[in-house]
C-alpha cells in the first residue's frame, strides 16, 4: 500500500506500522544541495518503505529517481547529473546501536522525533555528488573551453617532434 509522501516522517513508528511512501520531491526543498546547483527546477522521485525485518531490525529502504544539474568546476557550466539510488539504512534510537546494525547498512538515527523527508533523503544524495564534478572530458565543456584546445607548444610530445626536425 503506497501513500502519498509526507512532509515529516517519524522512522520507528513507521517501521513498526510497515509504510511504504511515493512522491516527488521539489529540488527547492534540498537547502544543503542548491548551492552545488546550476539550478533548481523539476524534483525527484522517491519511493520510501519502512519496515521490520525478518531479524525484527528496522529499517528504510528507498529508491530516489531524476536528474540534477550540477556545476562543471573546469568550463563552470550546467553538468546532468542523473540519479538513480537505491539505499537500505537501519533505524537505531541511540549512537550506541548503530554498532549493532548488520553489515550493509548505514544507521538512520531517529528518537521519536519527526524527521524532514528531503532532509533524509538529501543526506543519500550528497554521499553521491561527485567533490568536483566535471564534464566528461575537455571536449564535453561548453564551447568557450571546447574551442580552447591544448596548445601545441603545451605538448611534450609536439616540442620532441619540433627537436628532431
Ligand atoms: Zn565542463
Amino acid at each position: 500500500m503506497l501513500d502519498c509522501l509526507p512532509e515529516t516522517v517519524e522512522p520507528i513508528g513507521l517501521a513498526d506500522a510497515g509504510r511504504s511512501f511515493r512522491g516527488e520531491i521539489a529540488i527547492a526543498a534540498f537547502e544543503r544541495l542548491r548551492p552545488l546547483l546550476a539550478d533548481t527546477e523539476g524534483g525527484l522521485r522517491v519511493l520510501l518503505t519502512f519496515r521490520r525485518d525478518e531479524r525484527r531490525l528496522r529499517v528504510l529502504t528507498g529508491l530516489i529517481e531524476g536528474r540534477l544539474r550540477l556545476i562543471c568546476q573546469r568550463c563552470l557550466q550546467a553538468l546532468e547529473f542523473p540519479l538513480q539510488v537505491e539505499f537500505r539504512l537501519g533505524i537505531v534510537a541511540s549512537e550506541a546501536e548503530i554498532d549493532r546494525l548488520p553489515e550493509g547498512y548505514e544507521p538512520l538515527l531517529a528518537n521519536g522525533e519527526l524527521l524532514r523527508t528531503a532532509d533524509v533523503v538529501e543526506d543519500e544524495i550528497l554521499l553521491l555528488i561527485p567533490a568536483v564534478p566535471m564534464h566528461g572530458g575537455e571536449t564535453q565543456c561548453e564551447s568557450g573551453y571546447r574551442n580552447r584546445p591544448v596548445q601545441e607548444r603545451d605538448n611534450p610530445f609536439s616540442v620532441l617532434e619540433k627537436l628532431k626536425t
